[in-house]
């Protein structure tokens, strides 16, 4: 055997995989799930990255959009408040107040800006503040505190207009942003800000909007830089202004603005999310997918090939198995036949199932089975048998005469054994020669054979002696036989008047009880029927009869 397949051998047998069926049952499976997961990781692999670009593409359009509509929207409400605070009738009324009749002057501009105020919905308050941020006039009957952030005057003058902070209006129960934007003297002195409070519900209308469209149970929030909430598509505002996000995730976000990021949603789910800055204000726009939503996809994709493959092991390892029961039920049999054979027992035939390799061997094995047996029956057959006259042996004549006596003594019933020897063989031999002796032999035994039954048994005892064993028979019976036998050689073709025979005859179990008794009987009636003149067939005298007197 090559070396490698010892070693494979030997690796297999550490394994516990000696047997076919077991072979092939780890071969079929290996080679079935060795490219089904190699083919499906792959797809999940692809489905993935293009699913992660789908979305990603999603939220970056929807941020986009959103921080676009948001800018353009802070940019009119501050185009709108500038248009107002340059009106005649602010920096003259405003420029009045301090002066006598300041009176009429502060009820002209309330009445200018409750004006504005009505014409457009977004502003909740507005009110004309002067450089110290002392409130002046405003829309409405119990002005609130308004905070401008600190050092604003120095920004109004840089940037012509201030963004505050989004806070929560307590009072009217709705998120706002304070925009201001300056009112200058026609000589270019700053005589205060029109500050405007602005209702967010409009940005939450927005939000919705683009929430709407692109990804399903998306979210769009405007937050600030810090993380907070301002305001977004869908949750209320209230909850929503006291939510934070994790600042890694906010810097995350920011850092990387349009890229998708997993991160801690403000609903506190797992959520999928990029953002786009806003520019004016310090915000950005967050839009959103719950990270499970986001992947159903991918993992329904996952678990239907994990279910496929787990069906594929199970249809393709049942297969296997049956076919390794079709290959080793006709090696188990073999097997089995063989220890048979080995055990001696050749009367064995195995069915030929199918075609092939196996059904090949297993008719090679039938018919050398067949063969095997019938040596062995030509091997018996040949070990009881004479060669020259092919008639039973002395050795089985032994046995056949031991089993019968023991059988007749057993059922209590008769047997009888005849003993015959040519008279003057020599002679003839001397007169014909050897062959023709041989052939005489054989010619002998051809009509013993003839005038004996199937069931008795008819040997050559010794040269030119032959016994026969007569079961069930008496020597009368015996007698007959034998005088038959002398009649039919007498008027033989070849042996006739040339050759005759002497005939003893011994019974059992009057002449003798035992085997050796019996032969020892017959061979003295043979004596005694050549003394007499040959030619003849003699009974043993009883056994009881004292010895004849020597002649
Ligand atoms: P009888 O029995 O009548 O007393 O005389 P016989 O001449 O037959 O004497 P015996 O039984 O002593 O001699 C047997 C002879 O048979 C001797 C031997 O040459 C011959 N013989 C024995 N076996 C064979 C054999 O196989 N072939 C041949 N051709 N002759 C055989
Ligand atoms: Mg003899
Ligand atoms: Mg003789």
């Amino acid at each position: 055997m090559p070396s490698w397949e010892q070693a494979v051998s030997g690796l297999l047998r550490a394994l516990r995989l000696d047997s076919i069926r077991s072979k092939m049952l780890v071969f079929a499976l290996l080679a079935t799930l060795i490219p089904s997961v190699t083919t499906g990781w792959i797809s999940y692999l692809q489905n993935e990255r293009s699913l992660t670009a789908k979305i990603t593409g999603e939220l970056q359009s929807v941020s986009a959009q959103t921080a676009r509509e948001i800018d353009l929207w802070v940019k009119e409400r501050l185009y709108e408040l500038r248009v107002f605070a340059s009106s005649y009738e602010v920096s003259e009324n405003l420029d009045r107040i301090r002066h006598a009749g300041g009176e009429r002057a502060h009820e002209r501009l309330t009445g200018y800006l409750r004006s504005v105020r009505e014409r457009f919905a977004d502003y909740q308050e507005l009110l004309v503040v002067n450089p110290e941020g002392e409130e002046l006039a405003s829309t409405a009957p119990q002005p609130t505190a308004v905070e401008l952030p600190p050092g604003w005057t120095t920004t109004i003058r840089a940037d012509n207009a201030v963004v505050g902070d989004a806070s929560w209006d307590a009072e009217h129960m709705k998120s706002v942003v304070v925009f201001a934007v300056p009112i200058y003297q026609t000589g270019g002195r700053l005589l205060g800000a029109l500050t405007a409070k602005l209702d967010l519900g409009a940005l939450h209308r927005l939000l919705r909007r683009f929430a709407g469209g692109g990804a399903q149970e998306g979210q769009v929030y405007l937050i600030a830089a810090d993380g907070h909430a301002i305001v977004g598509s869908r949750s209320a505002p209230a909850e929503l202004m006291r939510r934070t996000l994790d600042t890694a995730a906010v810097r995350g976000l920011l850092e990387r603005e349009g890229a998708t990021r997993e991160y801690r949603g403000l609903e506190g789910q797992e959520v999928v999310g990029a953002v786009k800055r806003v520019p004016r204000p310090d915000w950005a726009v967050l839009a959103e997918v719950p990270a499970a939503e986001a992947y159903r996809q991918v993992t329904r994709l996952r678990n239907v090939t994990a279910v496929i493959v787990a069906a594929l092991l199970v249809a393709v390892g049942l297969f296997a198995y049956f076919l390794g029961l079709l290959i080793t039920r006709p090696l188990d049999r073999l097997t089995g036949a063989a220890t048979k054979v080995a055990g001696g027992d050749l009367a064995v035939h195995l069915p030929v199932v199918g075609g092939g390799e196996l059904g090949y061997v297993t008719e090679v094995f039938n018919d050398m089975v067949a063969r095997l047996h019938e040596s062995r029956k030509e091997l018996e057959r040949l070990s009881v048998t004479d060669d020259l006259t092919g008639l039973y042996n002395r050795r089985y004549l032994m046995d056949a005469v031991a089993n019968e006596v023991r059988r007749s003594r057993r059922l209590d019933h008769p047997c009888t054994l005849l003993m015959a020897d040519v008279d003057h063989f020599k002679e003839y031999n001397d007169d014909y020669g050897h062959l023709a002796g041989d052939e005489a032999l054989r010619r002998i035994a051809g009509i013993l054979r003839e005038t004996t039954r199937d069931v008795d048994c008819a040997a050559r005892y010794g040269g030119e002696e032959f016994v026969v064993l007569l079961p069930e028979t008496r020597a009368a019976g015996a007698i007959e036989t034998a005088q038959r036998f002398r009649t039919r050689l007498a008027t033989d073709e070849l042996v006739g008047g040339k050759l005759s025979v002497s005939i003893g005859v011994a019974q059992f179990p009057e002449d003798g009880d035992a085997p050796d008794a019996l032969l020892a009987r017959a061979d003295a009636a043979l004596y005694r029927a050549k003394r007499e003149g040959r030619d003849r067939v003699l009974r043993a005298p009883p056994p009881s009869l004292p010895p004849p007197a020597s002649a």
